[in-house]
């Protein structure tokens, strides 16, 4: 027996039986999600299923002396989190190249942490920080400017995404961009200039998030053996919140096969420690259709096996039929018209057995796409078995959630409006923040509804944080956007977390719940999830997590359990020194409150010195004392 420090359990030499688990977690507080049987003490893992669930003394026979034996400490332990629409794929093959501000709580350590960086950063390289945040989780609830990006690395470029709205380069980097007075305004985008017209560093999606990306596109790329370990640290990242699987749902920038090729790999050699059910999405434009024929005729949905699938093709089809969600600009028109490809890409993947994905934030769009599903409903064609559904749909109306509900469909819905509801709310107001997305509408009509986070380019990956939004309808900036009966159970939230993401991939039989023969996706939780005050919710971490009886996470108590990974690489990378989400104390434990009073004041008054400045009452003081890395909260 591979032991933890574990009491009451004594293996039976010749309980080598073949029945013997390879991995029994006890003496945890377990939420199955399954209705059928709701709690257990005690959970078996073997060949990657789950054998047995029960009380410690049940599950005692299964342990012979083999069996790796975890004591959970009576922590609460959930299925494993299931993310339904996250850029895993792309996220992982730039992960240690960027510096994530995912968590950080205030724009004063944002900013030391990019100066520590430029100091390690070689030439020729970047630092990008590229989403997973907004300047409304910073205690000075402003954004950085390109001139103290600029002071923080005056020789680095520096990348930094807010969400699809913009971009703030230094200098550095609009140098290495190439981007000049002469450098026209891309269709969509727009390169903010100084009086003397030279780009300033300030980028805008207007509404086309492209110029975003492409200008991303001009730092340098991590080659192949670079890519498996930043993706393998990327899924461990995830692990490290408990997911266990994803749906990955592609975007611009990834192209199958070849930005397929490390997770292809890494599922090959079993070194995936999260299993992702994937998506096709045609990148250039009047080349969709070309690229779904030649899909359909080299891969099937459902190919692959529990670790990597192929799901169907999405969550763009053509990219006309795309509307940016940049909820600082107006909402975009699509053009005239783009029906008529876009039912060429529903027919062609319909009679050909796929099923697919579709973005589409507004019911503006939602309504054109359905008429088109509708026109091939009548046909017989639509959706003909087929798993379908739309991403996010902010703004469905409730006659659109009939039409979805009337054809089958199913949506995804994410917290984009954690990071984006206060600017969605002073666009279009209170109220109709208050129903965006309508998930309870959704949930009335039987809709079946699966959660994520569209990580990692708007939202941040923490699933925590998206719970949290989800139970308590407040932004990461603390604005409550919905009243509380709009608000889901924290066991609801939980079910589309897990069982409703399974369920989008045609996998509700085998996980999102725990049970016997089951896939053994589990994790145990620093804090219980279904009673912790709400606000400590973004703060949960896992302590252990289990995909397929594989310990792919562990620490506090467990560390050192988990699989080794190999060290990030290159040694420069930010991951390596600051890691992913920037984890905070719990806001229930009075040390924390205190700190951040104190951080408040710290913001408070370099608001007021630069207020004072402005005004010409105090002296304006070299960039330098801005930055004070010996001070950082
Ligand atoms: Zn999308």
């Amino acid at each position: 027996m591979t032991t933890m420090p574990v009491s009451g359990i004594t293996p039976v030499p010749d309980h080598n039986a073949p029945d013997s688990a390879d991995l029994v977690v006890r003496n945890a507080k377990i939420f199955t999600g399954d209705p059928g049987r709701p709690a257990a003490s005690a959970v078996a893992v073997r060949d990657g299923r789950i054998t047995a669930l029960g009380d410690d003394r049940d599950i005692a026979q299964h342990v012979g002396t083999r069996t790796r034996v975890v004591d959970a400490l009576g922590r609460r332990a959930v299925p494993g989190l299931n993310d339904s629409h996250l850029h895993v794929i792309r996220g992982g093959l730039n992960y240690v190249l960027e510096l994530r501000w995912d968590g950080v709580p205030t724009l004063r350590q944002a900013l030391a942490m990019l100066r520590e960086q430029a100091g390690r950063t070689p030439k020729g390289q970047w630092i990008r920080v590229v989403g997973g945040w907004t300047a409304d989780q910073f205690t000075e609830r402003r954004l950085p400017t390109p001139a103290e990006l600029t002071a923080a690395a005056p020789d680095t470029p520096v990348f930094v995404l807010h969400l699809y709205q913009s971009a703030i380069l230094n200098r550095a980097a609009v140098r290495a961009a190439g981007m000049t007075r002469d450098t026209p305004d891309p269709r969509g985008g727009q390169i903010v200039r100084d009086r003397n017209g030279d780009p300033n560093g300030v980028l805008l999606a207007a509404p086309s998030a492209l110029i975003l990306y492409s200008t991303l596109a001009a730092a340098p790329a991590l080659d192949e053996a670079g890519r498996r370990v930043s993706t393998r640290h990327f899924l461990r990242e995830l692990n490290r919140f408990g997911l266990t699987s994803a749906v990955d749902a592609a975007g611009g920038f990834q192209n199958f096969p070849d930005n397929y090729a490390t997770v292809i790999d890494l599922a090959r050699t079993g070194e995936l420690s999260l299993r992702i059910a994937y998506h096709l999405f045609p990148q250039t434009a009047g080349q969709e259709l070309a690229d779904l024929e030649r899909w359909i005729e080299t891969v099937r949905p459902d190919e692959g096996d529990e670790w990597l699938r192929l799901n169907g093709a999405g969550e763009n089809l053509t990219w006309a039929a795309a509307d940016f969600e940049n909820f600082a600009e107006p909402r975009p028109e699509l053009a005239a018209g783009y029906e008529g490809e876009f039912e060429q890409a529903v027919r062609l993947l319909t009679e050909n057995g796929w099923g697919f994905r579709i973005h589409a934030t507004y019911d503006e769009t939602i309504r054109r796409d359905l008429a088109v599903f509708e026109k091939l409903a009548a046909d017989g064609l639509f959706p003909a078995g087929n798993r379908w559904f739309f991403d996010h749909a902010e703004t469905a109306t409730p006659h659109s959630l009939d039409r979805i509900a009337a054809l089958g469909g199913g949506i995804s819905v994410q917290n984009r409006m954690s990071f984006q509801g206060s600017v969605f709310a002073e666009r279009y107001g209170a109220e109709a923040a208050a129903r965006t997305p309508p998930i309870k509408e959704m949930l009335a009509r039987g809709i079946h509804v699966a959660a994520g986070t569209d990580a990692t380019r708007v939202s941040s990956y923490n699933p925590w944080v998206a719970l949290h939004w989800l139970v308590t309808g407040r932004t990461v900036g603390d604005l409550t956007l919905y009243p509380p009966d709009r608000l889901l159970t924290r066991e609801r939230a939980l079910a589309l977390y897990t069982h409703a993401g399974a369920r989008l991939t045609g996998e509700e039989n085998v996980k999102g719940i725990l049970k016997e023969g089951y896939l053994g996706d589990l994790t145990v939780l620093s804090h219980d999830y279904l009673s912790v005050p709400e606000e400590d919710i973004p703060h949960i971490e896992s302590v252990l997590t289990v995909v397929g009886g594989r310990i792919v996470y562990a620490a506090a108590e467990y560390e050192g359990l988990d699989e080794a990974l190999p060290p990030i690489a290159p040694a420069w990378s930010p991951v390596a020194h600051f890691g992913g989400y920037q984890a905070t104390p719990l806001p229930s434990s009075t040390g924390a409150r205190q700190a951040d009073l104190l951080a408040e004041a710290v913001a408070a008054s370099e608001q007021h010195r630069q207020w004072r400045v402005a005004r010409g009452f105090a002296p304006e003081t070299p960039p330098s004392a801005v930055f004070d890395p010996c001070f950082v909260l």
